[in-house]
């Protein structure tokens, strides 16, 4: 199946559903949103990837800076942070260079290496849109991390291919019937950017109109 340029999502919201589906919908499809200081942070490190008005090319290596991506597979569109191209022979031609180069996907993040593979997962995703784009294979891309100030080295193998396929196709559902997930409490809602929007707490209490229903038989008990 391939998906029209009109039902693309955001390739950045694999990162919010895997952190959190209701995340994920309340700022994808209730474009709701609330800046704290990781989103800043987050922000200021990728405006300084994001300046494309940077171009460098170091000997065999190109490095393009904010390439826009798409895949209509995984119905997702998104950018790149850097995309480095190595000269090679078994690479792809680019448009005005001589040669062919093998591209590589670079994401930027701040802070330090995380537990879970919410970072390689979107990695991966943008590997699998240049992929799709430049018909050829990316077997591996780099995170760099702002704290250690350290690249590390990601296989894009299939079983993380299947995980982004799995996922683009969930947001897709979720997005066609405009559902935001119940709130599920996590060690997540303390670090999450839309703790006071969700109210995770609150919606844990009973409805309004449950306290009602609940209220009402009371008082036809006493009486
Ligand atoms: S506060 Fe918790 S449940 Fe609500 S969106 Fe954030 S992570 Fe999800």
């Amino acid at each position: 199946m391939e998906y029209n340029e009109e039902d693309f999502l955001l390739l950045s919201g694999i990162q919010h559903f895997s952190f959190c589906k209701r995340q994920w919908a309340l700022i994808h499809i209730e474009q709701q949103w609330q800046e704290n200081l990781r989103t800043v942070e987050g922000g200021i490190l990728h405006e300084k990837t994001h300046d494309n008005t940077i171009k460098e090319k170091r000997g065999d290596l190109i490095i393009s800076r904010s390439m826009a991506i798409f895949s209509r597979k995984l119905g997702i569109t998104g950018a790149c942070d850097v995309v480095e191209f190595h000269k090679s022979r078994d690479g792809v031609t680019l448009y005005g260079r001589d040669g062919t180069y093998k591209p590589v996907p670079v994401e930027y993040k701040r802070g330090k290496p995380k537990q879970d593979n919410m970072d390689v997962l979107q990695l991966c995703a943008q590997a699998m849109c240049l992929e799709e784009m430049l018909l050829c294979t990316i077997p591996e891309g780099f995170l760099f991390y702002g704290e250690p100030k350290r690249r590390l080295k990601v296989l894009l193998d299939e079983e993380i291919r299947e995980q982004v396929k799995a996922i683009c196709q969930e947001m897709h559902e979720l997005y066609d019937r405009r559902y935001t997930p119940k709130v599920k409490p996590t060690k997540g809602c303390k670090a999450c950017s839309l703790s006071e929007l969700c109210l995770p707490k609150l919606c844990k209490n009973p409805s309004a109109l449950a306290y009602m229903k609940k209220t009402i038989s009371e008082i036809e008990v006493d009486e």
